[in-house]
């Protein structure tokens, strides 16, 4: 796994402080191995990479991790916001039913999958039902009559004996057979061929025009590997599908297909199937598959957990700076930096008690000041964040035009940073001190 691969490059890299272009590389190297490993297809590595490595470089240099543990961090952030960017619910008809249609390989597991998310749908109180279009295999239609009886949905299918029957007619009249006994939603099963040709293509897409789904779910064999992205763009070019849902992840697939059909086509994995009973079925998880991906379970919870460890470390030592006067800019930056990342500021000082008579000003407070603020301090050098004192008018101006305010604005902030920091000061003087027990964040 990747967590093996990159222990040596962890070891070279401990202890340094800051991302070298070399150890960068050195990492992503390791980390595009792990991917096409996981059958991840090579462009969607390559890309992967580059995306990675720019980031990486471009990042700031956190305190709390190691570099390695930072460029593991980044490449689960960036496998995460891609498996899962734009994870969305089944879209609903507005004209009920809701048509699902399943398109796919033979044995890629629409058919057990017919039945897991007719369950599925059942238990949030949909009354869906099962249209039988697979006339190809002798025992297709009763293999999904049997699916709906466990998963307690009715089944409909074409009258045994008349022969082959024609899917399209099938899937016609299981629509209107849904409309007359008002399901509110339809899931048609289709069939398959072992692998992609043209006559299947062909009836699939002449389902798809006779019923109009308002989803077409690809469904795709987590364990077929580097020959995913095949397939998904043989689907997405002959049917077209707006959702992936991804099958057998209960066996030894590393996963590499979820990201590669995601980053090919476009389109979200909205479903994962694990196992073959009905319950082995969940909506997908984009950091389930990250993990599984990329193998470091371990190691994400050790990155946790030193930034929570390193977060309290700091707060404690604000704390302390505040007391004795010693606050800079630099430890006001990262203040405003730790509170912003908790979510909008109003909200969090309207849970504030006693945040009562602030409430006006609360509504009148602008979050793009704070932007500007935090644009100011970064526009400082590390000696005069350190030292406000030394901030004289030409320095002033420098600021003011690196980060685009005026020097009135500059003025402003530094004021309010000396007034803050008197209070403060009397503050703690009147507490006897801040810090020490003070509770986590
Ligand atoms: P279809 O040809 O696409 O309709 O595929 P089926 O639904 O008939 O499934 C083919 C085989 O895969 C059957 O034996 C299923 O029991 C099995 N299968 C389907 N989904 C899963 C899954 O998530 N895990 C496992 N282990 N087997 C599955
Ligand atoms: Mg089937």
């Amino acid at each position: 796994t990747l967590s093996d691969r990159l222990t040596s490059v962890l070891t070279n890299l401990r202890g340094k402080g800051r991302l070298s272009e070399a150890d960068i590389d050195a990492t992503a190297r390791e980390i595009r191995i792990a991917l096409l490993e996981a059958d991840v297809a090579l462009p969607v590595v390559r890309g992967f990479i580059k995306g990675v490595k720019e980031r990486a470089k471009g990042s700031e240099v956190s305190q709390a991790l190691n570099p390695a543990q930072q460029v593991v961090k980044i490449v689960n952030e960036e496998l995460v916001t891609i498996l899962g960017g734009e994870t969305r619910r089944l879209e609903l008809a507005k004209n009920p039913p809701t048509v699902i249609m399943l398109a796919g390989l033979q044995g890629a597991g629409k058919t057990t999958l017919a039945g897991k998310l007719a369950k599925w749908l059942s238990g949030q109180g949909h009354t869906p039902m099962l249209v039988a279009c697979d006339l190809q295999r002798p025992n297709a239609v009763n293999q999904l009559q049997v699916v709906g009886e466990r998963a307690g949905v009715p089944v409909f299918a074409p009258e045994p004996g008349n022969g082959v029957g024609d899917p399209v007619q099938v899937s016609r009249d299981g629509i209107e057979e849904a409309k007359r006994a008002q399901h509110d939603m339809v899931i048609v099963d289709t069939a398959g061929r072992l692998g992609v040709d043209e006559e299947m293509m062909k009836q699939a897409a002449d389902i798809r025009d006779a019923v109009t789904p308002d989803e077409i779910l690809f469904v795709l064999d987590a364990m077929v590997g580097q020959d995913a992205v095949a397939t998904a763009e043989a689907f997405r070019d002959g049917v077209g599908f707006s959702g992936v849902v991804l099958t057998k992840l209960d066996g030894d697939a590393r996963g590499g297909a979820a990201l590669s059909v995601r980053e090919v086509t476009g389109q979200p994995i909205m479903f994962a199937s694990s196992g073959e009973k009905l319950e082995d079925f969940d909506v997908f998880h984009p950091d389930r598959m990250a993990n599984r991906i990329l193998g470091m379970g371990d190691m994400l919870t050790l990155i946790e957990q030193a930034e929570q460890a390193f977060d309290q470390e700091e707060a404690e030592k604000a704390a302390e700076k505040l007391g004795t006067g010693q606050l800079t800019l630099e430890d006001f930056l990262e203040q405003m930096q730790a509170v912003r990342r908790m979510g909008p500021l109003q909200n969090l000082l309207g849970m504030l008690p006693g945040a009562g008579q602030m409430k006006d000003q609360l509504a009148n407070f602008d979050e793009k000041q704070l932007d500007r603020i935090q644009a100011i301090i970064r526009g400082m050098t590390p000696a005069e964040r350190s030292d406000p004192k030394i901030i004289n008018a030409s320095r002033r101006q420098r600021i003011a035009r690196g980060s685009g305010v005026t020097v009135s604005d500059i003025n402003d902030l530094v004021g309010r940073f000396f007034e803050a920091r008197k209070m403060m000061q009397r503050m703690a003087g009147q507490f006897g001190g801040f810090g020490g027990g003070g509770g986590g964040s």
